[in-house]
């Protein structure tokens, strides 16, 4: 294969979507010039003034911390590695986690659910959870990192979720009619200044297979693995749903994509009210209701959870 930019035979990056193929350092450009476009094109650098980066080791975090650091050299960026105390696969990314900083010159704060919030995520995963940890492991990581960034100062937290992710979510979304919670998939929502930072996600027009070969065309070590806890969660099939249409289909999740952010999104500014926040009674972070969302699971399920001695 020769490559689209540069004609020199070896492409070995070839992104169908793209109906193109890319050596290493032609892709390595493409890559972060897309992210610098992404980056400007909805304004994220404008509140990226000190960033907090979620990085779970994962091939997405880890091209979204490598990206942002390479493409943008004067942003103040720091990765939070949350341990969510899973056996085995926690400690073995953590360790990829550190190495990826440690060649990337970016600091690491690292937070331990166990010793900080006195649970980790298989004790949460009980009960009405036994099903579906990945339910309360979203939910604490959310409120964990916005307390970490707040706490701390950052103005902004940024996060992996790419083109996959999103449309994935967005084909559930959709499909069951829920769109005020599709009104707040986009790349961009704004914090309040004080208990809420905001959120951005700079690999919002990647694909899966785009951070990947960024990643390996950079070299960049990074956990491989699924998490244990995925397995029997309906967004593996989902997310395979929606590759089995695209292959019929092709361009079908970047129109998805596209026509969620250039069509819903503005009618749905429009018609769904804005809601209201106020803090949380117990923690203080903003919610909608009196209690928020991670206080009403993890105190409840922290109480059930099996204590030391089983
Ligand atoms: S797969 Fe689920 S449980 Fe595992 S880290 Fe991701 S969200 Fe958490
Ligand atoms: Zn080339
Ligand atoms: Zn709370």
């Amino acid at each position: 294969m020769r490559c689209v930019r540069c004609g020199s035979e070896g492409a070995r990056y070839a992104l169908s979507f793209a109906r193109a193929a890319f050596c290493r350092e032609c892709y390595v450009s493409r890559f972060e010039r897309k992210l610098r476009s992404t980056v400007l094109k909805y304004g994220m650098h404008r509140v990226m003034r000190r960033t907090l980066v979620a990085v779970s080791g994962g091939k997405d975090s880890v091209a979204l911390l490598a990206g942002l650091k390479r493409a943008f050299g004067d942003l103040d960026l720091t990765a939070l590695y949350i341990d969510l105390g899973i056996p085995n696969y926690s400690e073995r990314s953590e360790e990829v986690v550190r190495r990826v900083c440690e060649r990337l010159g970016v600091p690491l704060m690292v937070h331990e659910l166990k010793s900080s919030e006195g649970v980790s995520i298989p004790e949460l995963a009980v009960g009405r959870f036994r099903r579906k940890p990945c339910a309360v492991c979203g939910t604490v990581k959310r409120h964990v990192l916005n307390r970490i960034a707040v706490e701390n100062g950052f103005d902004t937290v940024a996060t992996g979720h790419n083109l996959d992710d999103t449309v994935e979510v967005l084909f559930e979304l959709y499909r069951r009619g829920l769109l005020e919670e599709a009104a707040r998939l986009r790349p961009v929502l704004l914090g309040n200044g004080a208990n809420l930072a905001n959120r951005v996600k700079p690999l919002f027009e990647m694909t899966d297979e785009e951070d990947l070969y960024y990643v390996d065309a950079l070299e960049l070590e990074h956990v491989d693995s699924w998490c244990p806890l995925v397995r029997g969660s309906r967004m593996v099939s989902r997310k395979q749903l929606v590759l089995e249409i695209e292959s019929k289909i092709p361009g079908f999740r970047h129109t998805l994509l596209k026509a969620h952010v250039k069509r819903v999104l503005p009618l749905l500014d429009a018609a769904v009210p804005r809601v209201e926040t106020r803090p949380c009674k117990s923690c203080g972070q903003p919610t909608t209701s009196d209690v928020c969302a991670y206080c009403r699971t993890v105190t409840g399920l922290k109480a059930r959870a099996p204590g030391p001695g089983g």
